[in-house]
């Protein structure tokens, strides 16, 4: 099909050529007074079309490749801009980028912000290696996302450090998807090894854009109560209230 293209492009251009070069053959033999004939006309018109279809049919075929290899080179600047976006392991937004997220969307009243770090981390690692620490760190994520509504914006801010903004959310709603964070992750089932049940929990601290005014302010604020809620006994919710939530594990509250 694109050789056909090429071909009738190479035909439409080089027909008008060969009839002009007739014309042009036909009016300097008239002018200089020499004779016309069948022969030279012909050959006039077989120039253009001998050595111009050729050449027009090779370019077309360059100009189709270099429209493949611009459209390529978007799709890879694309893609490449995406994975700047991200981190490689959780694919969730890095923490520079969920900075500028929260820039963007921080300039309306509304919006609140969670910070999660799972507990103990350190001793996941310690205890069944670094690859089981990964898992580990998927699974969280995973639940994350499980517990978060569709358009919040999720990051991972640090090592086992995660950030949650809420657009539109009021201080209930911010609350409950922290309680639901929490719970989640709670309710994971990590066998690090055959016959282990490893638990794995976070410490969340929530914060409302309105209590400090910026979005900066509230990611302090909502990091400030993570580590309060570490300080009080680790997987639980704090928040406005500085109540921590107490966790009432053999309920499975
Ligand atoms: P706390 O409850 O106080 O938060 O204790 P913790 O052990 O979780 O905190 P600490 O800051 O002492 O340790 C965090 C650990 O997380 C140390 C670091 O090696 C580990 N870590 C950070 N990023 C990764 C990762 O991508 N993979 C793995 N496997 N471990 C990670
Ligand atoms: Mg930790
Ligand atoms: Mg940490």
């Amino acid at each position: 099909m694109k050789m056909l293209t090429r071909l009738t492009k190479a035909v439409v251009i080089c027909t008008p050529c060969a009839g002009l070069a007739v014309l042009l053959a036909y009016g300097i033999s008239y002018i200089l007074g020499a004779p016309i004939t069948g022969a030279g006309l012909i050959s006039s018109a077989l120039v253009p079309i001998v050595i111009g279809m050729p050449v027009i049919f090779f370019i077309e075929g360059q100009a189709i490749k270099l429209k493949k290899a611009v459209i390529t080179l978007d799709l890879m600047r694309e893609e490449a801009e995406e994975r700047a976006k991200r981190d490689s392991m959780t694919g969730l937004y890095n923490h520079q980028h969920f900075m500028e997220q929260i820039h963007q969307n921080g300039r309306r009243d509304d919006g609140s912000l969670i910070i999660l770090d799972i507990d103990h981390f350190k001793h996941i690692n310690d205890s069944y290696g670094h690859q089981r620490g990964d898992e580990a760190l998927i699974h969280v994520v995973k639940a994350v996302r499980k517990a978060v509504r569709a358009g919040d914006v999720v990051g991972r801010i640090g090592g086992e450090e995660f950030a949650v903004f809420l657009l539109d959310a009021s201080k209930e709603e911010a609350k409950k998807v922290a309680s639901r964070i929490r719970k989640t992750v709670e309710k994971i089932e990590f066998i690090p090894e055959d016959g282990v049940k490893a638990p794995l929990t976070v410490s969340v601290g929530v914060a409302m854009k309105d209590e400090v005014d910026n979005v900066v302010g509230a990611m302090k604020l909502a990091d400030m109560r993570m580590y309060k809620a570490k300080e009080t006994g680790r997987n639980r919710v704090v928040d406005s209230g500085h109540e921590a939530e107490v966790v009432d594990m053999l309920k499975g509250a």
